[in-house]
């Protein structure tokens, strides 16, 4: 259920059953020249809301943007400095915390919430409350990185990879239809980490990092779509 379509009564009897919030989040970023700039909240949130669904969990709305400094070189990237996304989930997760929310599962599109993400939940867990908070980065998902390695291999690299243009293409099928899909050539680059917007597009010039999204297809999407909703509903049931 999305907590954007209940009503506040709705919501204070969940809590007498549940006391779990699902908290999708992405990122507003450039994802090359074939893929989509939500892609990271659109897979976050259609993952979320399935799993919700499977398990009769609330689905809040999806943080749509997320820590991606190094992508504001591309005309359409937005980002939050680490900073204001550490307050930007503090202060949320106290506001639910108030009502009586204790358990919150983030399921994150974007690598580069990881740790800004992680900061702002040992700022939470510094006082003694008894909220807990687990993090899902899809991608890393044993079930997905496996899927991923035999259908892509190398081929699947590090941002705008295959296997999330894949879900996209599943998700926002229409999307697609204005976007000629394309192979690209894999240029291994050593280069420190992390990187400002003009180094990002000096290393990644058409923004891919290590990708060839030419191998994506709706099928792929729709394959490692249920195999996340499945491996995170089986976790979240064994808490
Ligand atoms: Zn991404």
């Amino acid at each position: 259920m999305e907590l954007a379509k209940t009503t506040w009564t709705y919501v204070e009897e969940y809590l007498k059953r549940s006391q779990t919030l699902i908290i999708p989040i992405g990122s507003t970023e450039q994802h090359g020249p074939t893929a989509l700039i939500g892609t990271d909240y659109i897979t976050a949130t259609k993952i979320a809301q399935e799993v919700g669904e499977n398990l009769g969990l609330l689905v809040a709305p999806s943080l749509n943007y997320g820590m991606a400094n190094h992508h504001l070189g591309f005309p359409g990237s937005a980002s939050l400095n680490p900073s204001t996304y550490i307050k930007v989930h503090l202060e949320l997760l106290e506001g639910w915390i108030s009502q009586g929310f204790k358990n919150f599962v983030y399921i994150n599109g974007h690598g580069g919430n990881i740790m800004p993400l992680n900061c702002a939940i040992s700022e939470l867990k510094r006082s003694d409350n008894e909220s807990k908070v687990s993090i899902f980065n899809w991608w890393h998902l044993p079930s997905v990185r496996e899927y991923e390695e035999k259908h892509f291999g190398d081929e699947n690299g590090h941002h705008a990879t295959c296997g999330e243009v894949s879900l996209t293409m599943f998700t926002e099928p229409e999307a697609f239809k204005q976007i000629e899909s394309k192979s690209f050539k894999i240029e291994p680059k050593s280069h420190h980490w992390p990187l400002s917007p003009k180094e990002m597009k000096i290393y990644h010039p058409d923004g891919r990092m290590l990708s060839n999204p030419g191998l994506s297809t709706a099928k792929h999407g729709e394959n490692l779509l249920e195999l996340s909703v499945n491996e995170i509903s089986e976790k979240i049931k064994s808490f």
